[in-house]
């Protein structure tokens, strides 16, 4: 078997999804999603298909050792999301080559339902707390995420904690003990006042709290987790087993959240799960993105033994044949070969688009640039 040709399809509401096509006519679907850059991702994809083509897709690990080290710079968003969504492809196509789910190929699934937690994001505590009565009440979620704080300045006042206390006090309220609520910090914090509002929100008992300040200081993200009681995760704007390693070793998160459409696919992924393993670290994929994206998390979920729970936005609804399902919290592990999902080339159509999407500008007080 060999590959024949690559497809990039830009779908809304900002997804890149990647066709490799095979001389078989056998076509394994990936996502290549990077929010704000896809246009860019799509290039580097165009430029990775030079060599792919004429490639035996069962060849993963060859593939992906060439795409990682084949152009002398390796890493980053771009490079990593671009090989992240031909990887998800290559196990979509050895899966239906062997009519297997990729859980199967990986050694067999461990559990029988993902339990999957949704974001949330609202302007204010009462539309937050409308959000999360729907979701409980009209999904049928168990857990979910929302903003903890609005833009914060370099270092808070008490009157600025104390906003983000009353937001998760509100939540908790009407959630309940039953439903478990992370909190997402968004890198928003300087450390000392990641250090003083983890100390507040403990009270609430926050599933886990996320990017307590921004990545790249696993330092000083040991330094928050050593003072609190609430676990810490982060991950999501981490490339490949080399940058998750010194947060692993440092057991500066309880939680590594690797994206599937950014880390380095399903085949790096595993590969940082079970380096989290060894450090009694969870695995909690994040996904804010397009269906295929989930689906290649769940064939990981299903398989990795610290997995703890997935994020999803989309359930594939506007593209997938048979959307996913939640029933009390869980999404049931997919069985059909490959990734287990089939598009629906009607949706497809109607949903494909030009790509262009911009991140969200978000101005701090003074008038400078302030975290998304
Ligand atoms: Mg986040």
């Amino acid at each position: 078997m060999k590959i024949s040709r690559l497809e990039t399809i830009h779908v809304r509401p900002r997804w890149l999804l990647v066709r490799v096509h095979t001389d078989t006519g056998l076509i394994g679907l990936g996502e290549s999603s990077l929010e704000g850059r896809s246009l860019t991702v799509e290039t580097m994809i165009r430029e990775m298909s030079r060599w792919l083509i004429g490639q035996d897709p069962r060849r993963i690990e060859h593939i992906w050792q060439h795409l990682h080290r084949g152009s002398f710079y390796r890493g980053g968003p771009i490079h990593c999301s671009a090989m992240s969504g031909i990887d998800m492809a290559l196990w979509d196509i050895l899966g239906k080559h062997l009519s297997a789910p990729v859980h199967q190929l990986l050694g067999g699934r461990v559990r029988d339902r993902i339990r999957v937690y949704a974001w949330t994001d609202a302007g204010t505590s009462d539309d937050y707390v409308n959000a999360v009565r729907d979701l409980r009440d009209n999904c049928g979620l168990t857990a979910f995420k929302y903003n903890a704080t609005g833009m914060m300045r370099p270092l808070s006042n008490p009157a600025a904690l104390q906003a983000a206390v009353d937001r998760l006090g509100a939540l908790r309220k009407i959630a309940g003990p039953q439903v478990d609520i992370a909190a997402d910090f968004h890198g928003r914090l300087t450390l000392p006042d990641a250090k003083r509002l983890t100390k507040l929100l403990e009270p609430h008992q926050p599933m886990f709290i996320e990017e307590p300040i921004l990545p790249g200081d696993a330092d000083g993200l040991r330094e928050i987790a050593e003072s609190t009681c609430i676990p810490i995760a982060s991950g999501e704007r981490l490339f490949t087993r080399w940058q998750f390693q010194e947060l692993i070793e440092k057991r500066a998160v309880r939680i590594v959240q690797p994206d599937l459409a950014h880390a380095g696919g399903i085949s790096e992924v595993r590969r940082i799960a079970a380096m989290a393993e060894s450090r009694d670290i969870l695995l909690a994929p994040h996904c804010p993105l397009g269906p295929v994206a989930l689906a290649a998390s769940l064939q990981i979920d299903a398989t990795c033994p610290n997995f703890f729970i997935q994020e999803h936005v989309t359930l594939g609804e506007t593209l997938l044949k048979e959307p996913f399902g939640v029933e009390a919290g869980y999404i049931k592990v997919p069985d059909g070969p490959g990734l287990g999902i089939e598009m629906d080339e009607s949706k497809l159509t109607n949903e494909q688009f030009d790509g262009i999407w911009d991140n969200p500008r978000f101005t701090a007080e003074d008038g400078g640039f302030a975290e998304w």
